[in-house]
């Protein structure tokens, strides 16, 4: 759905994505590994825009977004982000959280916009808080609102950014565990994690970021009982 060329990324002087390729295929999971700094945040933020990159393509079914006049609000539509800071908003419900950009970005009907909010609080077993604030909630509530939110806008891509590392250990399992489900289901996504057990059980395909670089990729397989590279090597040591 995705194909990502010669990417690059700087801030002022500092390259930090130095020329990344990656396809991304339709109900693919693909898993980043790599260490702090290596640029998977900003990758991710990249791949839906919130920044903007120095170079390179990005493609999405044939078109490259980041050339002059293409719809890029329209483009963002088709990703849902989730972070690790949950990002929701604060004076709003859960249900209205994962109602309002169904209505004010795809111009829903507040029933139909109910309908697809409860449907997807179903799936992360958050329909009994519908009336709750974020503030009423523990942080793996919080982030099974957020991945519901992001899923009620029907994404062709979910991004995860570190979805469980501001999470007490105790809800990291449940927010994995929805991840894997929806994995499953055939939903196609880019998940940025220090989860190696998830990395390795859920993704198709792993890819070891370096320095701003894809030091190696391959199936979960390839990356952590064959790693061909010293630096893939290292870091594994590093963090099994
Ligand atoms: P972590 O595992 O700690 O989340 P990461 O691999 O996600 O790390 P990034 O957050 O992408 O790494 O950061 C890569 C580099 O880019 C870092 O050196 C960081 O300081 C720099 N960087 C990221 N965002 C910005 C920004 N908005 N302005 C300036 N520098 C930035
Ligand atoms: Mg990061």
């Amino acid at each position: 759905i995705i194909e990502i060329e010669h990417l690059k990324k700087s801030f002022g002087d500092n390259l930090v994505l130095k020329d990344i390729n990656m396809n991304v295929n339709k109900g693919e999971v693909v898993t980043i590994i790599g260490a702090s700094g290596s640029g998977k945040s900003t990758f991710l933020r990249c791949i839906n825009l919130l920044e903007t990159p120095t170079d390179g393509k990005i493609m999405y079914q044939g078109e490259n977004v980041l050339a002059p006049g293409y719809n890029l609000p329209k483009y963002r539509t088709h990703l849902g982000m989730v972070f690790q800071s949950f990002n929701l908003f604060n004076n709003m419900n859960v249900l209205q959280n994962c109602m309002s950009g169904q209505i004010t970005v795809l111009g829903r009907k507040e029933a139909e916009a109910r309908k697809i909010a409860i449907e997807n609080l179903e799936k992360v077993g958050m329909a009994r808080f519908i009336d709750a604030k974020p503030a009423q909630l523990s942080g793996g509530q919080k982030q099974r609102v957020a991945i519901a939110r992001a899923l009620s806008m029907d994404p062709e891509v979910m991004l995860f950014d570190e979805p469980t590392s501001a999470l007490d250990p105790e809800m990291v399992g449940d927010v994995l565990q929805i991840m894997k489900k929806l994995a499953e289901s055939g939903l196609t996504m880019v998940v940025v994690t220090h989860e190696m057990a998830f990395a390795k059980e859920v993704s198709d395909r792993v890819i070891f970021m370096d320095k701003g670089l894809i030091a190696e990729e391959g199936t979960p397989e390839d990356i952590f009982v064959h790693p061909k590279e010293e630096r893939t090597k290292e870091f594994l040591h590093r963090v099994l």
